[in-house]
C-alpha cells in the first residue's frame, strides 16, 4: 500500500513538473506562482500612478485591442521598461514584426527574468508573462516566434514605457 502511494506520488510529481516546464530553454523565465514581489502597492496606489488603461491591463490582466497600442509599429532603438515599476523588460534588438497587432519580442532584455504563469482563461491554455519586480501583467508568450529562440513575447503597449537609446 505504501509502495503504491509513493508510486502515485512520483507520477503526480513528474506530471506536474512536465506540465509546468518553462517555454524557454535558456532559463530567462521563472514561474510566477507563489512569488513575493519586490514592489508591492495597494490598488489605490496603483490607480494613482497608472492611467486607467495601464491599470486595467497591468493590474487586472486586461488586453488592449490589436493594432491600437502605441508601440505596435514602434521602431526606434532603445529599451522597453515596465510601465508600473520601470524595470527593464525588453529592448528594440529583439523586437520583430509579428503581424499579430501587439509589440512582439523574441527574447527578454539581457539579465531580465520574465515571469510566466499558466493562463486558462477564455477556454484557451496560454502562458501569461508578468513583470518580475511588480507582478504586472504584460501579455503572453507563444512558441511561434522567429530564430534563435522560436518564442514570441506578445506584449501590451500599455504595459510598457519606451526609453530611447542615447546617441
Ligand atoms: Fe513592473
Amino acid at each position: 500500500m505504501q509502495k503504491l502511494f509513493s508510486t502515485v506520488l512520483l507520477m503526480v510529481t513528474l506530471f506536474t513538473h512536465s506540465f509546468c516546464q518553462n517555454t524557454s530553454n535558456k532559463g530567462e523565465t521563472k514561474k510566477a506562482a507563489n512569488m513575493k514581489y519586490e514592489i508591492v502597492k495597494s490598488e489605490d496606489e496603483w490607480k494613482n500612478i497608472l492611467s486607467p488603461e495601464q491599470y486595467r491591463i497591468l493590474r487586472q490582466k486586461g488586453t488592449e485591442r490589436p493594432f491600437t497600442g502605441i508601440y505596435n509599429n514602434h521602431k526606434e532603438e532603445g529599451t522597453y521598461v515596465c510601465a508600473g515599476c520601470q524595470t527593464e523588460l525588453f529592448t528594440s534588438d529583439t523586437k520583430f514584426e509579428s503581424g499579430c497587432g501587439w509589440p512582439s519580442f523574441y527574447a527578454p532584455a539581457q539579465k531580465t527574468t520574465i515571469l510566466e504563469d499558466l493562463d486558462k482563461s477564455f477556454g484557451m491554455v496560454r502562458t501569461e508573462i508578468l513583470c518580475p519586480k511588480c507582478g504586472g501583467h504584460l501579455g503572453h508568450v507563444f512558441n511561434d516566434g522567429p530564430k534563435p529562440t522560436g518564442l514570441r513575447y506578445c506584449v501590451n503597449s500599455a504595459s510598457l514605457e519606451f526609453i530611447k537609446k542615447e546617441e
